[in-house]
């Protein structure tokens, strides 16, 4: 290993009404953000009794977060002044803010605003994408993740990724997650570290029987549990998450959920996610992301604000905020 990070090695370190909905019992699964207003909201005016009872449940969701889930944890990832730009055109630009150990943080905001490209920044994607450049500083665990000797490989297996679309390659169950492994050289006990990571990414009971059949054959569900198990396998301190549910049903998108909640108490998860109850639901932490112009009038992403999901869904302090999570804008 030629970085700094040895003292980590085996760390584990708008919502819309939906329009169906009349008794205020939201669609967990409507993540829609242009939906119509169901006619009570239209009715009642703004915000209207329907938007109001769906506000209520969301921040029922927010709150069961806690008011400062931060509070004594160790901060995983600082970022000040981030920027990312593409050939010199930027996505994102001057992004501060702390990521902290073992919670769930979700990134959330309309389309375009810079969520991906600030995930992939955290575990040095970018560096794949021609062009992309990365100005300020992020440091993982207090090392600068961009200084010179860090081992970009050796980033990505603590800092693991998992994409929208489930990306299994064309081989066995098996050999997917012991994949990695064979990779990293992690090739002792691989039986056992394919099942702990099946186990972890609670799939084993429905895979076990079947490991030699191709990872094409199962459900899209169960292929990004599997994606979740080959990210795992390699023992990584991070799981980025790139909206991991968006292409799912609403079961599969539960147990994606569930599993996320079970995952945190071993990893610190970072998902982005276009669905507000989705972040309501599972996310600690909450850093909301905007499109602004600067002063030359270019656009680009910026970060409104971030903090528990609590604040953020119940009181949060940008007008910005408000609007997007009250679903008037976005
Ligand atoms: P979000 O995840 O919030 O939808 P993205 O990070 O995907 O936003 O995109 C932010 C901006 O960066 C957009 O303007 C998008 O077109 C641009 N962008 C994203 N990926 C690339 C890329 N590989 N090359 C050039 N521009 C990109």
């Amino acid at each position: 290993m030629t970085d700094g990070f040895d003292d980590h090695t085996t760390a584990k370190a708008g919502e819309k009404m939906h329009t169906s909905d009349k008794s205020g019992i939201i669609d967990s699964m409507s993540d829609d953000v242009s939906q119509p207003k169901s006619p009570e909201a239209e009715v009642v005016g703004e915000p209207g009794l329907a938007l109001a009872r769906s506000q209520a449940k969301l921040a029922e969701m927010a709150g069961q977060h806690g008011d400062s889930p931060q509070s004594g944890r160790r901060v995983v990832f600082g970022l000040e002044d981030v920027s990312v730009s593409y050939s010199g055109t930027v996505a994102i630009r001057d992004v501060a803010f702390d990521i902290h150990e073992n919670l769930a943080t979700a990134f959330i905001g309309p389309s375009g605003c810079g969520k991906t490209t600030l995930l992939r920044s955290m575990n040095r994607m970018n560096d794949l994408i021609p062009g992309a450049e990365v100005a300020g500083k992020i440091t993982y665990h207090g090392q600068d993740l961009f200084a010179s000797g860090v081992d970009a490989v050796e980033v990505r297996r603590r800092i693991g990724m998992v994409f929208q679309r489930p990306n299994p390659f064309p081989k066995s169950i098996y050999d997917n997650v012991a994949f990695g492994l064979r990779i990293h050289g992690m090739k002792d006990d691989l039986k056992d570290r394919v099942e702990k990571a099946l186990r972890n990414a609670a799939l084993w009971d429905e895979v076990k029987d079947r490991l030699k059949d191709s990872a094409l054959s199962l459900s899209g569900g169960q292929q990004q549990r599997l994606c979740i198990a080959r990210a795992l396998a390699i023992e990584p301190d991070v799981i980025l998450m790139d909206e991991p549910a968006s292409a799912l049903d609403p079961v599969a998108t539960l147990a994606i959920e569930d599993l996320v909640g079970s995952l945190k108490s071993d990893y610190t998860i970072v998902i982005v996610t276009h669905n507000m109850q989705q972040a309501a639901r599972v996310a600690d932490m909450t850093a909301f992301f905007s499109v602004d112009s600067d002063e030359a009038g270019n656009r680009s992403g910026v970060l409104v604000e971030s903090g528990p999901t609590s604040d953020l869904f119940i009181r949060p302090s940008d007008p910005r905020t408000e609007a997007y999570v009250t679903g008037r804008f976005g």
